[in-house]
């Protein structure tokens, strides 16, 4: 087997066997196929896509690339749930506790801020203490005492994604939905878990920008779940504004303390229930999603979902206080009004630019690796739909470092659309898929 002939077929869009995807990617893993050929290949998937069974191959490759979790000594079924990425999405913060006071199992394994868009990571390690990494064993007791435990991807499960991710990230191949779709999949197939309720974000602030191409990630990752005997749900939710208010890691921590005593934004709100609600049926805990609904809001209204957080953070090595205290947390010491223009009506606010502006003051990397500043971020004052008066506060910039808000001033403002007229309604949860 050629590696160029296996690149050429691939971009003159023919189908490869799973003897070669795993000749490919196993070679690639161990180092012995350079990262010029890998690149090419990547490429070639980006613009020729994959088949489902080739998607199967590849994901299943990524799989047994590393150690799996075994969690079948832990009682109950195991649930996670996991966002394709977006702005101001701390809806894993907030959807696990209350699934997991419920009574489901969620062995959660989280990413960090990846372009624009946030990490559970990050988001976590913005609380004093807040250990993310987990051994196995010690993931696998904290499951088992709690149900519920927030660890990171070590280099143990799905290398080969971690690898690749790395590559795709420098050659431009991140937006491909079989490479996305892969590599999600491998490390939560790694994880051992029973179900998986996914959150795939289109829109401006989402990696897939039209519905249609989010459809067809959310059915591919359900194909490659159910391929593997795993129950996948996955809703398509708008990411054309930021979710809730907050933007950046600790910023969100503080929102996410008010959505889990019931008094955050309305939309954040909604998609964390009905995420919550469909881990909870996917675990049994409720015969019917309606009655999953009632659960989950039962868990958000008398504080169980609260406490279960709290107890988590401290079982980790946070402090728990922060959740009452935000002056526990890290806190900017600069803040920079964004002032409407003019009086009208919010008709958009970019979700990508809002992202990328927070991220440039530091609540994300320019480089993998690069530490990031844990306080900075975006408040939003208002959402799609809101009136504003001319020189009203649009929003706050939070910052520690001046060097760059101008720059990010800049973009926030080139993200607000003003309008003279309200616009139209957008639903939040689009579609289901699975
Ligand atoms: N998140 C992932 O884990 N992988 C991708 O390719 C995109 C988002």
């Amino acid at each position: 087997m050629r590696i160029v002939d296996l690149i050429h077929r691939k971009r003159d869009g023919e189908e490869l066997s799973q003897e070669e995807i795993a000749y490919f990617v196993d070679g690639y893993t161990r180092g012995e196929i350079p990262d010029y050929q890998m690149s090419a290949f990547l490429m070639s998937v980006f613009f020729s896509s994959m088949s489902d069974r080739e998607v199967s191959a590849l994901t299943e490759c990524m799989l047994r690339s590393g150690e799996t979790l075994d969690l079948s000594g832990i009682p109950g079924l195991k649930v996670d749930k996991h966002s394709t990425g977006g702005v101001g999405d701390k809806t894993s913060l907030i959807a696990a506790p209350l699934a997991a006071a419920a009574g489901v199992v969620v062995p959660m394994i989280s990413g960090r801020a990846l372009g624009h868009t946030g990490g559970t990571l990050d988001k976590l390690e913005s609380i004093p203490g807040f250990r993310t990494d987990l051994t196995m064993d010690e993931f696998k007791s904290l499951l088992a005492e709690h149900k519920l435990a927030f660890g990171s991807q070590t280099g143990q499960l799905a290398p080969a994604d971690g690898k690749l991710y790395s590559l795709r990230d420098a050659t431009a191949t991140v937006e491909s939905i079989p490479l996305i779709a892969s590599s999600i999949m491998s490390k939560k197939l790694a994880e051992g878990i029973d179900a998986l309720v996914l959150d795939v974000k289109v829109g401006s602030g989402a990696f897939m920008k039209r519905q249609v191409d989010a459809r067809r990630l959310a059915q591919m990752m359900v194909g490659i779940g159910r391929r593997a005997d795993k129950r996948v749900q996955a809703l398509i939710t708008d990411m054309n504004q930021p979710l809730g208010f907050a933007v950046g890691n600790a910023l969100e921590v503080m929102e996410v303390s008010q959505t889990l005593q019931n008094a955050g934004p309305t939309d954040l709100t909604r998609i964390s229930l009905e995420l919550a609600a469909r881990m909870i049926f996917l675990g049994k805990i409720a015969p019917t999603l309606d009655e999953a609904r009632e659960v989950a809001q039962k868990m958000l209204l008398d504080g169980s979902g609260y406490r279960k957080f709290k107890e988590v953070i401290q079982a980790q090595g946070g402090n728990p206080q922060v959740l009452d205290r935000f002056d526990l947390l890290p806190n900017a010491t600069g803040a920079r009004e964004i002032l409407s223009p003019r009086t009208g009506y919010v008709s958009a606010i970019d979700a990508q630019y809002i992202g990328q502006a927070s991220s440039m003051i530091g609540a994300g990397r320019d480089a993998m690796g690069d530490a990031i500043d844990p306080a900075v971020g975006v408040i939003l004052e208002v959402k799609v739909g809101h009136k504003v008066e001319a020189g009203g506060v649009l929003c706050r910039l939070y910052y520690t470092n001046e060097e760059r808000v101008e720059d990010a001033a800049q973009l926030i403002e080139d993200a607000f659309r003003i309008s003279s007229s309200a616009p139209e309604e957008r639903e939040l949860i689009l579609e289901v898929v699975g």
